[in-house]
């Protein structure tokens, strides 16, 4: 990391100090690096406007040596240049990661340059640490001190973790309600959380029923649009709460870029009349400012209209999670999913180097739980003769991957979805036609954080419905907002499904609505 001198840009400072920033002072105080003085200095140097820190901090994408952390200084985060009211120096900011939370142990520490070209945002990948550990990480910009991060590094390969905590997430559309799923979320702990897309949805429906606020956009087109409407989800204080106290790894669905998106296609309708040319250059801008916001290494930076999405981590000996790309390199959606074309086996969900890259590893794979952490659900679905934006549309590319997992019916095959925005459980077929062909694998599709929600009559939105006889192999569906929470050990995977009371308030209750588990060794969703 190139150290910088300070800007000569220095703009004339707010007289008054922010709340964000006299607490950043506080902290700075506790600092055993010569801080007061910093903390004195005044504001009038600062060549960063006061609250720069709005957007809290993040980490992700824990490797047993290292883990990315994320900030952009942003004191005006909604400002619809997509400025984040910055100014256009570039900015050096200064981090740390300790292994306490008054950083009285730092560990690592360097300088960072926020440039106005990255909306200022800082991404470290932070190497050298020890596996398994818990750090704190904070970050600096002239006198204001960010809040103070928690990660986690994953376990050393070769090791098996004798337990695990883990969540899903998905589909926060802003104006729909308040985070309160993230609320609950927090007092989880869970080591990781596993974003799976619709982290912010490109056009909102005008204020929505908890009257949040309603930007005067309309479809993001622009990078600034973009910028804006992303940074908007991080305003709400329990997003950057659990952002600030678990890793994240995140992968995109469709409204990052476009609804029901496949590849250079937009949906029809929704960005009428884009060519693939067009509609490529809308996703370079997409794609940067999702890459600015998210705590992802270089790897992930994207290049023009192509990002590297698909990667994976590993929990030590206990976990693989496969964190899939189901919308760039996907074939068209079918009209219909019963339709000949969706048994096509030229048509793709994944490309073909992504699905090598996966089956390759599901094939050879040493861990006992192996992840498929991706968007759209997996399991086969009723027939009603819909469109074919989930797996069933694409019946031959998941018969691939269920054959891939029928040749090692011991390695803890799991599928995590979300983007139907409700609760479902399902066991995994080697063959959906067959019903009594063999439980390959397990599958958790999870609710909505928001989207579709904040709906007056939703209220109580804890209902839950039993298993459609329809579908033998799907053990469990329900309604509500919330997110699901995995609790795995070498033997289990249990889910349990947490529900909030509302969404149209800032705080909430939750509940587990259901409990489901599948074992190691027979493969196979049981209630409890
Ligand atoms: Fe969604
Ligand atoms: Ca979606």
């Amino acid at each position: 990391m190139a150290h910088t001198d300070e800007p000569s840009d220095r703009r004339p400072g707010v007289a008054r100090r922010s709340l964000l920033q006299a607490a950043g002072a506080a902290a700075l105080v506790l600092s055993p690096a010569g801080a007061a003085t910093a903390a004195t200095r005044p504001s009038r140097r600062d060549p960063v406007p006061d609250g720069a820190f709005a957007l809290g901090v993040a980490s992700g994408d824990p490797l047993a040596d290292r883990v990315v952390i994320w900030t952009r200084l942003a004191p005006d985060p909604l400002r619809l240049d997509g400025t984040g009211g910055m100014p256009p120096a570039a900015v050096p900011v200064r981090w740390e990661v300790a292994e306490d939370e008054r950083f009285g142990r730092t560990v690592r520490r360097g300088v960072a340059l926020a440039r106005a070209e990255d909306a200022h945002s800082v991404h470290v990948d932070v190497a050298g640490l020890r596996p398994g550990r818990v750090y704190f990480y904070r970050f600096r910009a002239g006198d204001q001190v960010s809040p103070t991060g928690r990660t986690r590094t994953a376990p050393a390969p070769g090791t098996l973790p004798a337990s695990w905590s883990v969540a899903i997430a998905s589909c926060q559309r802003f104006t729909d309600g308040y985070y309160t799923a993230y609320e609950a979320m927090l007092r989880d702990e869970p080591d990781l959380v596993l974003h799976l897309g619709d982290y912010f949805y490109e056009k909102d429906n005008g204020p929505g029923p908890v009257g949040r606020q309603h930007l005067p956009l309309g479809e993001c087109f622009s990078l600034a649009d973009y910028r804006v409407r992303i940074a908007q989800v991080r305003t709400d204080p329990h997003l950057r709460a659990i952002h600030a106290a678990a890793p994240f790894a995140v992968t995109f669905d469709d409204h990052e870029v476009s609804g029901n998106y496949a590849g250079d296609i937009p949906e029809t309708g929704a960005g009428a009349g884009a060519s693939p040319e067009e509609f490529r250059a809308r996703k370079a801008l997409a794609y940067k400012s999702y890459w600015e916001h998210m705590p992802l290494r270089a790897a992930q930076r994207p290049r023009g209209p192509e990002i590297l999405m698909y990667r994976r981590l590993r929990w030590g000996r206990l976990a693989t999670v496969n964190l899939l790309d189901t919308r760039q390199y996907r074939s068209d959606q079918v009209a219909d999913v019963e339709s000949p074309e969706a048994y096509d086996p030229e048509r793709t969900m994944l490309g073909s180097a992504q699905e090598r890259w996966l089956v390759g590893d599901l094939l050879t794979s040493r861990t006992r739980w192996n992840v498929l952490a991706q968007q759209v659900p997996f399991f086969e679905t009723p027939r009603v003769g819909t469109p074919g934006d989930k797996w069933d549309g694409y019946r031959a590319a998941r018969g691939r991957l269920l054959a891939a997992m029928a040749r090692r019916p011991h390695a803890g095959h799991v599928v995590l979805s979300g983007d139907i925005h409700s609760n479902r459980a399902a066991d995994l077929k080697a063959d959906f036609d067959a019903p009594s062909s063999p439980t390959v694998g397990v599958e958790f599709t999870g609710t909505s954080i928001t989207s579709s929600g904040g709906v007056v009559g939703d209220e109580p939105v804890t209902a839950v419905y039993d298993p459609d006889p329809a579908v033998p192999h799907m053990r469990f569906r329900g309604t509500g907002r919330g997110y699901v929470t995995f609790a795995v050990t070498p033997e289990s995977w249990r889910a349990d499904y947490r529900i909030v009371g509302t969404v149209l308030r800032p705080t909430s209750s939750a509940s587990t609505v259901a409990t489901l588990t599948t074992s190691h060794e027979r493969p196979g969703l049981r209630h409890g």
